[in-house]
């Protein structure tokens, strides 16, 4: 069985964080930062950070179209907050004419920007989720987007009550979702040390095609 190679975009934001979890995920991983490195992965995770600099770094170093191109091709993608909107098909960004973000189309869901409010109101909570095992998952939230509308094909893994942080609004749908091999959390997992199971979550579907493609 071949080990996947995945790949972590590596412009901006938590980058290292996703590598050691990964790795501690059975994968072989790799940051990318050029086109050649993007062609070599069989996954890429698209980190946390600030997706508008994200969008002008994926122009600067010329990887916004092949990894637009390489998603649409069905490479498996996993983005945490920041990587969910670019990995978005739409950002709703209050106040920003034209948008400051360009999002690589690979989920049909819309999101909406710091839509928890300032930095001050990140958050952490515990939370369960459909296909990962073991009890709730902690999720640690920074200036998160929310996932305002899911398309038909996207499956939303979260099983939370209503409201849970008291924010007034019904989250339900925007913790963690996934469509085909398109993974995405509106949290970050990479800063909750050891304990990997969202990005074994991920290792699996990108071994899965793997398989499927020794097969074929
Ligand atoms: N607020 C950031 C953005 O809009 C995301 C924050 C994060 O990745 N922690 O890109």
């Amino acid at each position: 069985m071949t080990k996947p190679l995945i790949g972590v975009l590596a412009l901006q934001g938590g980058v290292a964080e996703h590598l050691a979890a990964l790795e501690r995920s059975g994968a072989d991983a790799r940051p990318v930062r050029r086109p050649e490195e993007l062609a070599a992965v069989h996954g890429i995770v698209v980190p946390g950070g600030e997706s508008t600099t994200m969008t002008r770094l994926l122009d600067t170093f010329e990887l916004y179209e092949p990894l637009r191109e390489r998603l649409a091709a069905g490479l498996p993608a996993y983005g945490s907050c920041a990587g969910m909107i670019m990995l978005s098909g739409e950002v709703l960004d209050e106040g920003r004419k034209p948008p400051a973000v360009r999002p690589l189309g690979a989920l049909d869901i819309v999101v909406r920007r710091n839509a928890f409010g300032r930095q001050v109101d990140s958050f952490e909570t515990d939370l369960d989720f459909a296909g990962i095992p073991d009890g709730p998952v902690h999720a640690v939230f920074i200036r998160a987007p929310w996932v305002e509308k899911v398309g038909a094909d996207v499956e939303v893994l979260a099983t939370v009550p209503d409201d849970p942080d008291n924010t007034g609004r019904n989250e339900a749908a925007g913790r963690m979702v996934q469509q085909g091999p398109v993974l995405a959390t509106s949290f970050h997992p990479e800063l909750v040390g050891g304990d990997e199971r969202v990005h074994r979550y991920f290792v699996k579907i990108v071994q899965a095609r793997l398989n499927t493609a020794a097969q074929a």
